[in-house]
């Protein structure tokens, strides 16, 4: 008998990420490709996990996260963002920055929806779209800046459009967002009545001295966004998967509906700790766009004398480059070869794309040991 399960996300495989780390360690390739740190979080954080298992903090927590954390989380945004939210009706705390987008985008969107994003896309915000029944409506960011083109937004924009989806800093091209691009999209979200999702995982590694444009920050944006957030990126621990979201009350209640059904809670421990960590360690925070830059030049340096073309990552921990002068192979098979015959793992940037444009370029990961840097700058230098 076969079973006719009429796939409801047909064109989806395995994510690019777990493909890529897989074959990175079936050759003992350097592993540039999906975005982890190879070093660990800090000992007083993993110290705290410890405490809190042993002190018995090992049952469910409240649906959305412990207290003292999301009281965290409020005077963090305070702080960074000067933004005043309620810890107890604005706060969400998720198993990662992934399941708060797939609850934002599933409490709000409907079949015949659309929902406009921009390509490159991080691979997890159209499956959340279609599985909903709504339709994801790509715009491209056009080499080399990326930026956003308004009014391309503003032609795409139809009665049907429910929700904006942005992500600054930007996974994979590096672009952040100006504050003259979050003024446009308050402007267009406020007059067309759109929902945004704004995916903030990157939110401390923004470089050169220029600051984080965070939706929090503007309060009319603020007023009809999820903010989304990754404690993996910002205390080295992506395998923890915990993050949170920030939104108004109204739409906190509607994503609390589907989180609650959806994984319920993330790990009580895990909670206490970072509570505990943000803090003893605030500091913590405000060293990373500093530890990041000096990653993303050191790799850059080592890759000064290749025929790799790059323009510097303004902000997340990948940095993008252009492989024509090395290879006519396209980007997958360029980033399957590079890690099979070369020994260095990257990940193609058209799996970021609805339809491949055709560029000769990958992404490689810096949040890695100097070492791992230099070792693989050396290998890519000598194509
Ligand atoms: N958004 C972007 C842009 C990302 O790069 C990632 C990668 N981890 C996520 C969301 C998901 O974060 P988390 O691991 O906290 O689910
Ligand atoms: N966000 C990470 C990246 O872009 C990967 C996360 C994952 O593997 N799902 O590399």
């Amino acid at each position: 008998m076969s079973l006719n399960v009429n796939s409801k996300l047909p064109h989806v495989g395995t994510t690019i990420f777990t493909v890529m780390s897989a074959l990175a360690a079936e050759h003992g390739a350097i592993n540039l490709s999906q975005g982890f740190p190879d070093y660990d979080g800090p000992a007083a954080l993993k110290d705290r996990v410890k405490h809190h298992l042993d002190a018995g903090h090992n049952q469910y927590p409240p649906m959305a996260g412990i207290l003292p954390l999301r009281e965290a989380i409020r005077d963090k945004v305070a702080d960074f963002y000067d933004a005043r939210v309620s810890a107890e009706t604005e706060v969400t705390v998720t198993p990662g920055a992934t399941e708060a987008i797939f609850c934002a985008v599933t409490a709000v969107c409907r079949p015949g929806d659309e929902v406009i994003m921009f390509d490159p896309a991080y691979d997890c915000y159209e499956p959340a779209v279609t599985l909903c029944g709504a339709r994801a409506v790509r715009l491209a960011l056009a080499a080399p800046d990326y930026r956003i083109d308004w009014q391309r937004v503003v032609a795409a924009i139809s009665p049907r459009t429910r929700m904006i989806m942005v992500n600054t800093p930007h996974n994979p091209t590096g672009m952040v967002m100006s504050a003259d691009d979050m003024r446009e999209l308050e402007r267009l979200a406020a007059r067309h009545d759109l929902i945004v999702c704004s995916d903030e995982v990157y939110e401390h590694l923004v470089f050169d001295g220029v600051r984080h444009e965070s939706v929090l920050r503007y309060p009319a944006l603020a007023a009809r966004a999820f903010a989304v957030f990754s404690f993996g990126k910002t205390y080295h621990v992506t395998g923890w998967k915990t993050g949170y979201c920030v939104a108004p009350e109204v739409l906190t209640r509607e994503l609390r509906r589907v989180h609650q059904f959806v994984t319920f809670v993330g790990i009580t421990p895990i909670q206490w700790a970072l509570a505990d960590f943000m803090r003893a360690q605030p500091e913590h925070l405000a060293s990373l766009p500093g530890f990041y830059q000096r990653k993303r030049d050191l790799f850059v340096g080592a890759l000064a004398g290749s025929r790799f073309r790059l323009k510097p990552s303004a902000g997340t921990f990948f940095q993008m480059v252009d492989y024509s002068a090395i290879s006519d192979l396209p980007d997958q098979e360029f980033a399957r070869w590079l890690t099979s015959e070369k020994g260095v793992a990257a990940i193609p940037t058209s799996v970021f794309h609805a339809e491949d444009p055709g560029e000769r370029s990958v992404r490689f990961c810096f949040c890695k040991e100097d070492e791992t840097l230099r070792r693989a700058g050396a290998v890519l230098t000598a194509l």
